[in-house]
């Protein structure tokens, strides 16, 4: 029997036009929105609803409230607007109960379905107008059918241009109809308990009868997200397993000589994970070990006794950072570190004179050098290790995953260790289920003796005296640093509010060496600047974020935050640990005129705490579902129904880790549950969601 098209799984992920060929002339649209096969709108989700479910009299009807209600149309009539304004289409209504408005702007063709005596279910918002109740705009359908768009819940789709809700709306409804039933669940049912199964999950999100169904069904799509991501992480893992990278080991009597080496006594956090990574270090596993520190909490030493333990053991070691300004700091802070421990390392730049990076090339390839560090770019390209033994990885949400493997392939035969550094601090629960194929260690205790920073909150008006402030500082010999606000995520407008905000500064301040760094510039011109800031050439440095990550001037004593509330706490807290670096009370000012409580708490929090762990939990949980840092910032995933920064789905994310595991255990290639397998790609996010919005 030949079987009917829609009876066919396959056609979940035909084109459209071939699934459904009554919608083939809406599949251009559906195109548009990244939407080319019934699976893939199955997946197209509303970002909100209009809860139009209250069906009242017109006498009942509440002023700016959506609600519904069951009429009779009255008159219509179409009034041109004044000017420039839009033709209005407005409706008299009536119910036994009393009378009201309709009004559409220039929207000619309502006109032509609502004749006079249509007995009609209006949805929308009623305003008051005068003695008057108004819908605006409101969505209609004939009364005594039921409808998708009326008297409900009603989902509002991201759109493109040439469709309206109501058409998206339409064609949605069709293809769930139709091809919901042949979709099936990817997880069996004790693998998804408390959760609603895949079928009445995407109908619910998609045409929920109450709002309390929504979120139940959006844990579900979230799981399933998450289980994507876990599942692609177990795989990695499983991979690794049998790789086998050199055993670094060293006597314990060693360790404890290169610590007894350094200048100053170890915090227990910083031995803490010195111990951890010895004993990885030790094992024919690879390593792959993120060490998160609070800024300021002394991770060089803790990287510098892992490089050495490698080069003591017999290997090299490589130290990469993604700038070259970071990779000289990070140079400036080892080699004096590595000289005490016997451990000869080189600088590799690409702006180094050509001669002299073959020379070093040669000394690292000949086994000369024991610790090479530099930017990525360098490391990566010319140089063949002898022996790569462990890979320091600074900031590493910076390097693609593609970087940090090429790095790897450096050691030849046997995998070298990975260390991956980080001053973001990201709370425990979140950085294991992300980093899930990454072991952790945390430094958050500071070294005894810090000075505490001072930070105040402050509005524009104190600007003048902040001002004068800056210049006391400067005549003191201290310097500034003062970060403008991102302007819409957009650095483009950010530079040209920096550009403003120097021109401004430099005519109150004229006696002032100021500068200028922002992501805009080449990098030549950037590293310049900074490096004037760093030798006190500048008494002052106006920067959009990008100084935010890890250049260290200790005669910095000033950061100056504008527009604060824009930034995420973390970031804050980031900017902050740029000054109090040095034995100068520092201070931070964060330069707000926002006046809504949830702005000023988060800032208080910040206020009360230095502890950028503590800052980060609570961040997350004022606010909940969103978004700590940017997640690109963070180097977390992109997820679309997820949030990793929503309690709920974090535990989520810990069921799916487990579930992860043990199916990835027995069938790591998910050869007998290829709708484990496809779980990814329905939740690759869609080409055009970005200009949707
Ligand atoms: P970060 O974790 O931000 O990279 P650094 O490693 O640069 O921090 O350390 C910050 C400063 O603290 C450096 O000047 C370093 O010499 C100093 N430092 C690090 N550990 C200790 C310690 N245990 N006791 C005293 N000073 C320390
Ligand atoms: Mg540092």
């Amino acid at each position: 029997m030949l079987e009917s098209p829609t009876s066919n799984p396959d056609i979940l992920d035909a084109p459209i036009r071939v699934a459904l060929p009554e919608l083939a002339r809406s599949a251009p649209t559906l195109l548009r929105l990244g939407v080319a096969s019934p699976r893939q709108a199955l997946f197209y989700l509303p970002f909100r609803y209009d809860d139009f479910s209250d069906l009242r009299s017109l006498r009942d009807l509440v002023p700016d409230e959506k609600q519904s209600a069951e009429v009779t149309v009255d008159s219509v009539r179409i009034e041109k607007g004044f000017g420039r304004a839009p033709q209005r289409v407005i409706a008299q209504l009536r119910d036994a109960t009393g009378t009201a408005e309709a009004v559409w702007f220039g929207r000619r063709f309502v006109e032509t379905r609502l004749r006079p005596g249509a007995e009609i279910i209006v949805s929308g918002k009623v305003t008051e107008r005068g003695w008057r109740r108004q819908f605006t705009s409101p969505e209609f359908s004939p009364a005594g059918r039921e409808s998708i768009h009326t008297a409900r819940v009603v989902p509002v789709y991201p759109l493109t241009s040439g469709v309206t809700q109501k058409r998206l709306r339409n064609m949605l409804a069709r293809i769930l109809d139709r091809c919901l039933p042949l979709l099936d669940d990817p997880l069996q049912p004790d693998e998804h308990t408390g959760l609603p199964g895949l079928r009445e999950a995407l109908r619910t999100v998609h045409f929920p009868e109450d709002t309390g169904d929504v979120q139940p069904a959006l844990d579900r799509l979230a799981f399933d997200e998450l289980l994507a991501l876990q599942l692609g992480l177990a795989q990695g893992r499983l991979a690794r397993a049998s790789l086998r990278a050199p055993r670094l080991a060293v006597e314990p009597r060693t360790v404890e000589e290169m610590v007894a080496a350094l200048p100053f006594e170890l915090t227990a956090d910083q031995r803490t994970a010195i111990d951890e990574i010895v004993t990885d270090l030790g094992s024919d596993q690879p390593m792959r070990r993120l060490l998160q520190c609070d800024v300021g909490s002394g991770k060089t030493a803790v990287a510098a006794i892992g490089l050495a333990v490698a080069v003591r053991a017999g290997w090299q070691a490589a130290l990469m950072a993604p700038t070259e300004i970071l990779a000289r700091q990070h140079h400036g802070g080892q080699a004096p570190l590595l000289d005490a421990l016997g451990v000869r390392s080189a600088f590799l730049a690409g702006s180094l004179p050509a001669a002299q990076k073959r020379k070093i090339h040669d000394a690292i390839e000949g086994g000369e050098v024991d610790v090479v560090i530099g930017t990525h770019a360098v490391i990566s390209e010319a140089v063949t290790f002898q022996r790569l033994g462990l890979a320091v990885v600074d900031e590493q949400h910076r390097f693609g995953v593609g970087q940090r493997a090429s790095l790897q392939a450096k050691g030849a035969d046997l995998e070298p260790h990975m260390l991956a550094l980080t001053a973001t601090p990201i709370p425990r629960t979140l950085a294991l289920t992300v980093y899930g194929d990454l072991a952790i260690s945390t430094i958050r205790q500071m070294p005894p003796g810090r000075q505490p920073i001072r930070t105040e909150i402050r509005d524009r008006s104190a600007l003048p005296r902040i001002e004068a402030f800056l210049a006391d500082e400067a005549a003191a010999g201290r310097q500034s640093f003062v970060v403008v606000p991102l302007v819409n995520e957009s650095e483009a407008l950010s530079v040209a509010s920096a550009e403003a905000e120097v021109e401004r500064l430099r005519s109150r301040l004229p006696h002032l060496r100021i500068g200028l760094v922002h992501g805009q510039q080449k990098a030549a011109q950037r590293e310049k600047t900074m490096r004037d800031f760093a030798g006190a050439d500048l008494d002052v440095l106006v920067a959009t974020t990008v100084i935010e990550v890890g250049i260290d001037v200790p005669n910095a004593s000033v950061m100056l935050v504008e527009d604060a509330e824009r930034f995420g706490l973390a970031q804050l807290h980031q900017l902050r640990g740029r000054v109090g670096r040095g034995p100068h009370r520092s201070f931070c000012i964060l330069l707000s005129d926002a006046d809504d409580e949830l702005a000023r708490r988060r800032l208080d929090v910040l206020r009360a705490s230095t502890d950028g762990f503590a800052i980060a939990e609570a961040d997350l949980e004022l606010r909940g579902a969103g978004n700590l840092l940017g997640t690109r910032q963070a180097g977390l995933p992109p997820l679309r129904v997820a949030s990793l920064f929503e309690p709920r789905h974090l535990r989520l994310a810990e069921r799916a880790r487990e579930l992860a595991t043990f199916i990835v255990a027995t069938d790591p290639a998910l050869e007998r549950r290829p709708a484990l397998a496809r779980l990814r790609s329905d939740f690759a996010p869609a080409e055009e969601e970005g200009d949707a919005a």
